[in-house]
Order: structure tokens, then C-alpha cells, then sequence
């Protein structure tokens, strides 16, 4: 089984913010349908920031280090409302990990859930707002489910990218509750929510370099 170790964290964020620049102009498409456009710049901007400061980061590092590095430089980097929330969000995923060397399944599902959680926390949407929690609940009970069938961190890993996929995709019958989609009111239906779909890329790319 693969090990979640401070490379697999490392690799994660890269392919992150590889994936987000692949998909920047998606994503400022669907919140230009839905809000103001920005939010694939926004997170192009964020994870961009980030990858001189893992190239600078100590030999002998934790995954939580590399998390709160992401914490920190999405709250300096980026403006509006994913800023914060993932910026927060990546911030209580450090601290669920603590200095450990590597995460195992369950460890795993803690660092989703306060991830989750951390968002939640800061911005109080529940399921069903058509935001990025429509992503993150999902993805943390799938996630959770699997582990607790005692299946490795790649089938947590898979069942939690999968489920925010479905949550992505999910969000587009809906009308929004939170964040700038909300004053549309039924205009918003047709259209999936940009954080969901970010997260669902988020989610993925940490499958996806599984060693
Ligand atoms: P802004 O709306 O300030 O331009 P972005 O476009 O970068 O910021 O991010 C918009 C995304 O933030 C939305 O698609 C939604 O997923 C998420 N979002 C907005 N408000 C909230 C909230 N209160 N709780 C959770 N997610 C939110
Ligand atoms: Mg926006
Ligand atoms: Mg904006």
C-alpha cells in the first residue's frame, strides 16, 4: 500500500497547482456564470505562490508542515472568499496530522473531516448550499466508510475524490445559500459551483500521485 509521507504531500500540492492552471480559464468560466469570475485565477494565483516555498522547504519536513505552508500562503495570496476558506481549511488539516511522518487511513479521515470542519467553521454553509461543502461532506463520509471497512488510504483516497466529483456535479440543480451565488437566486440553477469543482480537483490530484 501506498504511504501518505511528506513526499506524497509534497507531490499532491504540486500536481494541485498543476491541475489548477490547467484549469483556471474552467473555472473562471463557471463562476463567471454563478459570481464574479475570478475564482480559477484566485486559485491559480494561491497555489502558484506556493511551489518556491516547497522548492525552499527543510530536508527533514512532516506533512503537516507542508500543509500549514499551504495554509499560510493561501491566506496571504489569496483575495476573496476561497482564500480564507481553503487557506483555513488546510490550516486545521495540519493540525489534525500533527508532527507525524506520515498519515495512515485513519489519520487520513481526521484530516479531511477538520478540513472540512475548518471551512464550515469559517464560512457556516451546510450541505446543500451549493458551495464547496457540497464537495467536502461527501468526499469526508465516503472517506470515512472506507476506512471503516478497513480498506488502505488509496481506496480512502479513490472512495473521497469519487464522492467529490458526484458533490461537484450535484451542486448544479441547486439554487446558492452562501457566497456571491446566493443574490442570483434561481438564476444560479444550471450551473455547478466553482469551490465545489476545485475541490473536486483537489481531491483527485491527491489520488492521482499515489506512489
Ligand atoms: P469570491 O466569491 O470572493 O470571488 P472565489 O470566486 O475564489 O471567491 O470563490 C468562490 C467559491 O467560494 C464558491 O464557488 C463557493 O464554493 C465558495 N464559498 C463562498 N462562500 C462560501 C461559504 N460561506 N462557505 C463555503 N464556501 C463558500
Ligand atoms: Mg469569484
Ligand atoms: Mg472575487
Amino acid at each position: 500500500a501506498p504511504t501518505l509521507d511528506t513526499a506524497w504531500t509534497v507531490r499532491w500540492i504540486r500536481r494541485s497547482a498543476e491541475v489548477l492552471a490547467a484549469n483556471r480559464a474552467a473555472l473562471n468560466t463557471l463562476d463567471r456564470e454563478i459570481g464574479d469570475g475570478d475564482h480559477g485565477e484566485n486559485m491559480d494565483r494561491g497555489f502558484q505562490a506556493i511551489l518556491p516555498k516547497l522548492d525552499a522547504l527543510p530536508d527533514e519536513t512532516t506533512p503537516g508542515a507542508v500543509l500549514k505552508l499551504v495554509a499560510t500562503t493561501l491566506i496571504s495570496t489569496v483575495g476573496g472568499a476561497a482564500g480564507p476558506l481553503y487557506g483555513t481549511a488546510f490550516l486545521k488539516a495540519s493540525g489534525a496530522v500533527g508532527d507525524a511522518e506520515w498519515v495512515d487511513a485513519a489519520a487520513l479521515v481526521s484530516l479531511l473531516a477538520a478540513a472540512r470542519d475548518g471551512i464550515v467553521l469559517r464560512g457556516k454553509a451546510d450541505e446543500g448550499d451549493k458551495t464547496m461543502i457540497d464537495a467536502w461532506t461527501p468526499a469526508v463520509n465516503a472517506a470515512l466508510s472506507a476506512q471503516a471497512a478497513g480498506t488502505g488510504v488509496d481506496v480512502v483516497l479513490l472512495a473521497a475524490a469519487d464522492a467529490a466529483a458526484r458533490g461537484a456535479q450535484a451542486t448544479e440543480p441547486l439554487v446558492a445559500r452562501k457566497g456571491r451565488a446566493s443574490y442570483l437566486g434561481e438564476r444560479a440553477i444550471g450551473h455547478r459551483d466553482p469551490g465545489s469543482q476545485s475541490t473536486s480537483l483537489l481531491l483527485r490530484a491527491a489520488f492521482d500521485v499515489l506512489a
